[in-house]
């Protein structure tokens, strides 16, 4: 059997304000996991938009098309080519979980929620010649697994092939997210068995890895054998936590041992009132500066995810962010215009009370205002963003936020990491046009390499026999 996946591009990335290297990050895991569940006899052709023009001159037996909001318009369109040439078309993902009305006319059968379970019935019925229109798991499991399909990624057009998703979903109900609409009907948030994930973890060439799970500190004991099983296996790597977990218990500090450089945090918004109306609880009453400093000490690298535009936004939220970014030393910033994607908690209350102003599900990129505001009108808003950016990025910013580190090494990584990602477009242009991409993986690693931190001096100053961070200082 022929079978084609496919990535449409997100329509942002054909912007005038696209960044190529924005795309070109991370392979598509989720397809490569789906193909994993065919038959070695198959005939597995799997493209990424993002980083290759997509060959639709062929005529496979099957199609699978991953959509997200943003490439909703796209994948629609791919998956109509398709079908009036008879090729049988799916479509899964995050969009058509949230509107599978719409995604319906565009395919022979859709695919509701994660697809582990649905997948491999689907294979099942279609072989039989009895493939269902819609499939729905409430069964939420990791177990038996079989090995992701990476061969079929072509490593040397992203710069992080090494990515990798050991848990599914978070522990925690932000009405913005995705995350709930996504898995309802079902656990929300469930987790690998350790040892397959570290039998993953061992598949992967070179040292660095970015976890792409919404939390991985969430599960505090699978987070733990993780980390303990991770110790030694010199590997770097990049991952995502809440507050709350930086600020408990001592896992953090594991995390750093087994090799956490960097870590994506959603700040969001420094409002109570703006938690509050986002049910984003974990923040609330906690010490962001503390959770920095801890990170800090670590030798961690910090990216803040932050949202303009809840209701108590002013005018004054735009300086006050980036300013406390700079002053806080958080190596980047990721900032969103606040979006109500369709299904989640907040597009309904903002549909209740009339808000939504544009369904062009293009516009739905976090970039654009498609909400009525509250104290910002839409200009301020989305001036106020591309301000953000400009500022926190501009080469002032980034040499006042590096140097106050307390570590040289830091301040140099900080800025080499900052000033990498945000000043060296045409390099990053060249680097992927020359599919040449991956072979700055070196460099990322060496970036991300151990900094001796305020709390590792403190400790190589205790006995010996204090349990945690027997760190490897070769690399400091
Ligand atoms: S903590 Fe992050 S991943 Fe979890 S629900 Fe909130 S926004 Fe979503």
């Amino acid at each position: 059997m022929k079978v084609k996946l496919i990535l449409p591009a997100l329509t942002e990335a054909e912007s005038p304000f696209w960044r190529p290297i924005k795309y070109s990050l991370f392979p598509p895991l989720g397809l490569a996991t789906l193909a994993a569940f065919l038959e070695e006899e198959d005939e597995i052709d799997l493209q990424d938009q993002h980083v290759e023009t997509l060959d639709l001159t062929d005529k496979p037996d099957l199609v699978v098309i991953q959509v997200y909001i943003t490439n909703a318009y796209r994948a629609y369109r791919i998956a109509d080519h398709y079908r009036a040439k008879g090729s049988y078309v799916i479509l899964g993902g995050l969009h058509v979980t949230s509107l599978p009305e719409e995604a319906a006319p565009h395919a022979d059968s859709i695919f509701i929620g994660p697809g582990e379970e649905t997948f491999p019935m689907f294979l099942k019925d279609f072989r039989a010649k009895s493939p269902k229109k819609r499939y729905f798991s409430p069964v939420r499991t990791l177990s038996k697994l079989p090995a992701i399909r990476r061969d079929l990624i072509k490593r040397n057009r992203y710069l992080v092939p090494n990515s990798i998703v050991v848990t599914r979903g978070c522990p925690h109900h932000c009405d913005f997210c995705y995350k709930d609409a996504f898995f309802e009907g079902g656990k929300s948030f469930y987790v690998q068995l350790v040892d397959d994930a570290l039998a993953e973890i061992d598949r992967l060439p070179g040292r660095h890895l970015y976890f792409l799970d919404d939390h991985l500190l969430g599960n505090t004991r699978f987070a733990s054998e993780l980390f303990e099983g991770m110790k030694g296996l010199n590997r770097v790597f990049q991952g995502a936590a809440t507050i709350d977990s930086i600020l408990r218990g001592n896992l953090i500090e594991k995390a750093a041992e087994a090799g956490l450089r960097s870590l994506f945090v959603g700040f969001e918004t420094f409002s109570p009132q703006n938690l509050r109306q986002s049910n984003k609880k974990q923040n609330l009453k906690k010490d962001y500066e503390e959770a920095v400093n801890r990170l800090h000490a670590l030798g961690i690298m910090i990216n803040g995810s932050f949202v303009f535009g809840l209701d108590d936004d002013d005018t004054d939220v735009f300086k006050r962010t980036v300013e406390w970014g700079v002053e806080n030393a958080i190596t980047t910033s990721t900032y969103h215009v606040l979006t109500p994607y369709p299904g989640t908690r907040l597009y309904q209350d903002m549909e209740k009370q009339g808000r939504i102003t544009t369904r062009n599900w293009d516009l739905y990129d976090t970039r654009h205002v498609v909400y009525k505001t509250a104290k910002l009108t839409p200009e301020q808003l989305k001036e106020g963003y591309d301000w953000a950016y400009r500022e926190f990025y501009s080469w002032r910013n980034i040499v006042r936020a590096s140097i106050r580190h307390d570590a040289p090494k830091h301040m140099l990584k900080h800025f080499l990491y900052a000033g990498g990602w945000k000043k060296f477009e045409p390099l990053w242009n060249f680097l992927i046009k020359s599919r040449n991409l991956n072979n700055m993986l070196p460099l990322l690693e060496a970036i991300l390499s151990r900094v001796s931190g305020k709390k590792e001096k403190e400790l190589e100053n205790q006995p010996a026999s204090r349990p945690i961070l027997t760190l490897d200082r070769s690399e400091g």
